[in-house]
């Protein structure tokens, strides 16, 4: 199957990804009027804000929450008309009395992402799941101005393709390298990419008949298996999950024994140590728990040069990039994500306007042409 090549080629976009970078710079390309197609492999949308029913509340598979100080977000937020249900929380982390005030959504960031679902399809644009980008490469266009080609697999195997005028790839890094072998990109950058290293992620979210602490966030010791708990219900409230919520969060590389354990046995391990801590917890007071993988959870090393840009009209906008462009150290990486998608869109937007006034002054010269021919 083939779509795009049509007369308003200069305004297909094909986005990899329906995380938070694929679906803003979708929402926004989609309003300026843009006919984005987003592919993403997995069933769902939002990446690693992917989020499950528990209860009577959609609920993030990993914890994640807002700060005052995320105001790419924040303004985000507001776009989408969901800023109002945001509500903003004392939390107590370990070893610090509530310093932070931490936001969370009612109804979870799930909002977020189903009303940036919302806006493209309103738009006219759309959201391909179970859909996996195996290679992407130059199309030749009549003008000899640059298009991509991008070949994706479905569950059943069926090859699906998908032109554009522009690309914007929000995988990983090492990702992006491996489906992008025919594009002219100088192996040095393509080196660079290759060294934006990732720590994969092991988390476990486990609901709990009884609270554990009042504490919001903590440091587990070195010993343990995972590096954090984060006591989501103590932070948010209880909501409707029907009990109190709890993330072990850890990081280990995809070559270590734990990640290819099966989720039984990673379950029995970070609750054996948490035990360790909260020695009256028991395993009947376990309501329900779900282990997550995520292989490029977080990005470790970055690039010292803009990698955003590799190609003419391709675009890569992931948190692997995200560091060079601030100060601070983003713990919180959402905020830089949806500042970079702005830029890319910006730029996107801004090149649109430029062909389609270069188009329109050859349409005029051509127009005087024919006329003089009749004169
Ligand atoms: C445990 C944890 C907690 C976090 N908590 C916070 C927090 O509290 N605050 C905060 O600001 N940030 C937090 N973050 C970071 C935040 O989740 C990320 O910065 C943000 O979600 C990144 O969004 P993204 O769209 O760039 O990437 P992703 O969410 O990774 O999206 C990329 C998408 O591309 C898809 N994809 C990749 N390759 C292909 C392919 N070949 N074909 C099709 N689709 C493909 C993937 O399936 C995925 O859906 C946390 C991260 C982790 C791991």
């Amino acid at each position: 199957m083939t779509e795009g090549l049509n007369k308003d080629f200069d305004k297909t976009v094909c986005i990899v990804g329906s995380g938070l970078s694929g679906l803003t710079c979708g929402m926004r390309l989609a309003k300026a009027g843009f006919h984005v197609s987003i592919v993403e492999e997995l069933a769902s949308p939002g990446g690693l804000l992917a989020y499950t029913r528990i209860g009577r509340e959609y609920l993030e598979l990993l914890p994640h929450h807002l700060r005052k100080s995320d105001k790419a977000l924040l303004s985000l937020a507001r776009e989408m008309g969901v800023e109002d249900k945001i509500h903003w929380y004392d939390s107590t982390w370990a070893g610090r009395a509530s310093h932070r005030k931490v936001g969370y959504f009612d109804g979870g960031f799930s909002c977020l992402v189903s009303s940036l679902i919302q806006d493209i399809t309103d738009c006219g644009s759309h959201v391909l799941f179970s859909t996996t980008v195996a290679e992407i490469s130059e199309l030749g266009t009549d003008d000899g101005s640059k298009g991509y080609r991008t070949s994706c697999i479905l569950t059943n195997s069926t090859r699906y393709v998908i032109d554009s005028r522009y690309l914007i790839f929000t995988g990983s890094c090492r990702t992006f390298v491996n489906v992008s072998h025919g594009l002219p990109i100088p192996i040095d950058l393509r080196d660079i990419m290759m060294n934006v290293t990732y720590k994969a992620g092991l988390s476990v979210m486990l609901v709990s008949k009884k609270p554990i602490s009042e504490m919001f966030f903590q440091h587990a010791p070195d010993f343990m298996p995972f590096d954090n708990i984060i006591n989501h219900t103590a932070g948010f409230g209880e909501r409707g999950y029907g009990g109190n919520v709890i993330y072990l969060t850890g990081r280990c590389s995809t070559t270590d024994n734990l990640w290819i354990e099966s989720d039984a046995s990673i379950m029995t391990r970070y609750f054996t140590a948490l035990r360790k801590l909260y020695p009256s917890l028991r395993k009947s007071d376990i309501k329900s728990w779900r282990v997550t993988k995520t292989r490029y959870a977080i990005s470790e090393r970055y690039p010292d040069i803009d990698l955003t840009n590799p190609c003419e009209n391709l675009y890569i906008c992931t948190s692997g990039l995200t560091r060079f462009q601030t100060k601070d150290l983003p713990v919180n990486h959402m905020d830089p994500v949806v500042q970079l998608a702005g830029s890319i869109c910006s730029q996107i937007i801004a090149k649109a306007k430029e062909t389609e006034e270069k188009h329109a002054t050859e349409d005029n010269q051509t127009e005087i042409t024919d006329l003089a021919g009749l004169v």
